[in-house]
């Protein structure tokens, strides 16, 4: 991969090549979520989105959330492709000293019919997929980035099939290990946890109805998330090594340890897909913007999937670059180089308060999980009886979980 610290004139400048206004790398949830959102706002976009692998996660994506995707055109009912969270029940299955209470909160304590809804990411990306196509202004491109490097007012993308593209604002909405967040040297504070997350879809002998039921062992939760009807979604976090022999094993030995796992609450457990292992790590990006250069989704910021945040953060990213251009339109600037640049600009300021609270909040809520320190279970454990007993802070706990605090 080729890093570009100083712009400098194209090599290849007499090849043909298409500039845009935007180039949106990615072809996850937040490229397809930007690329539809630019466009519909009337940019010339490109998308470059080679057909990623099977996405197996579930994402509960909360009230605000889905308002965005709602008001971003996205999806119109929620309850036609997600199933609502009603209710979250944390159990505390750790033998430590000191113990949390089980507790059950309502989202009608915020006055919302569910705190969110959970749906597949596969079932996500079937329903933006076919939306972008609608987009005349928008030009999908199953390709690569290669190399990224400046040229006068633009950059220039060489594409996996050595064809170039060029636009004054690129989109990185590239994963973790972002591409475009390295062409442009933007450097990021990262963690490796030695915790990984299998996820898995189950039948249930009795269906959750609505409740998200998380039980806190000590190397992390083990939740099940309703999917309709008895099925459900696990999120199982625990030592990665642990995880891996897990994955390994029979499926009827995987199905008596989930069990186990379960407290036998919801009788026999029947595994409806493969089981999935993911690595988890965090990091936030130095900043989300420079240069003509964004960034949104796991590119800029990734956690433990640990209340929930991933998702539902990028999607604040495209809601927040949405408004950065539509107060920066592009006629606003003498050229298109100011003009990107006023734009990450913008965004850099408008998202940094967020993402340092969000990282914050999960890197709290992660260690205090895992803590085998006294004072900080005891933390922990008051912090749950204060949530059960005192309605005002409980329900500002949970508008802050959901991103509306
Ligand atoms: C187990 C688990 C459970 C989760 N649960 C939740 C949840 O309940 N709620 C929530 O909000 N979040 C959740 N998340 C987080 C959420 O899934 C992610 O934040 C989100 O899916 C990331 O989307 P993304 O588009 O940023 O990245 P990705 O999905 O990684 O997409 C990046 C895309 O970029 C493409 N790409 C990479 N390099 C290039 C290149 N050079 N050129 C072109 N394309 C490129 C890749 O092919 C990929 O398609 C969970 C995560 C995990 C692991």
């Amino acid at each position: 991969m080729a890093k570009n610290k100083t712009p400098h004139k194209s090599q290849h400048s007499d090849q043909a090549k298409k500039t845009y206004q935007t180039i949106v790398v990615g072809g996850g949830l937040a490229g397809l979520a930007a690329a539809f959102a630019l466009a519909t706002n009337g940019l010339k976009v490109a998308h470059l989105a080679p057909t990623p692998p099977p996405d197996s996660r579930t994402s509960a994506l909360m009230t605000p959330s889905v308002k965005i995707m709602q008001d971003l055109g996205l999806i119109n009912d929620p309850g036609k492709i997600g199933v609502p969270l009603e209710k979250i029940r944390i159990i505390d299955a750790t033998n430590r000293l000191i113990r949390a209470p089980e507790a059950l909160f309502h989202s009608s304590e915020v006055g919302e019919i569910a705190f969110g809804w959970n749906f597949a990411n596969s079932k996500l990306s079937k329903q933006f997929a076919p939306l972008l196509k609608g987009q005349k202004n928008l030009d999908h491109i199953a390709e690569s980035a290669i190399q990224m490097t400046r040229s006068g007012e633009n950059w220039d993308l060489q594409l996996s099939d050595n064809t170039f593209i060029s636009a004054p604002l690129i989109v990185g909405a590239d994963g973790k290990s972002s591409f475009v967040r390295q062409s442009v040297d933007i450097s990021i504070k990262q963690t490796m946890h030695k915790q990984s997350a299998l996820v898995c879809d189950l039948t249930l002998s009795r269906p959750l109805e609505g409740e998200s039921v998380e039980y806190h062992y000590p190397n992390g939760p083990f939740t099940l998330v309703p999917a309709g009807g008895n099925k459900a979604n696990l999120v199982w976090v625990d030592n990665g090594d642990i995880l891996e022999d897990v994955k390994k094993l029979p499926s009827a030995e995987i199905v008596k340890i989930l069990q186990e796992q379960s407290q036998n609450l919801f009788g026999n457990l029947t595994l409806d897909t493969g089981v999935f292992v993911f690595p988890l790590s965090s990091h936030h990006a130095q900043n989300m913007g420079c240069n003509g250069v964004v960034l949104v989704g796991e590119s800029g910021h990734a956690f433990p999937p640990i209340g929930a945040q991933g998702l539902n953060l990028s999607l604040r990213d495209v809601k927040d670059l949405v408004t950065c251009i539509r107060q920066n339109p592009p006629e606003s600037q003498k050229s298109a180089a100011n003009w990107a640049n006023k734009v990450a600009n913008a965004y850099d300021n408008c998202r940094a308060g967020d993402i340092r609270r969000t990282s914050t909040m999960v890197d709290t809520l992660f260690k205090s999980l895992l803590s085998e320190i006294l004072p900080a279970q005891a933390l922990r454990t008051g912090g749950i009886w204060a949530l059960k007993s005192i309605p005002p802070l409980r329900k500002h706990a949970f508008r802050l979980g959901m991103g509306s605090a």
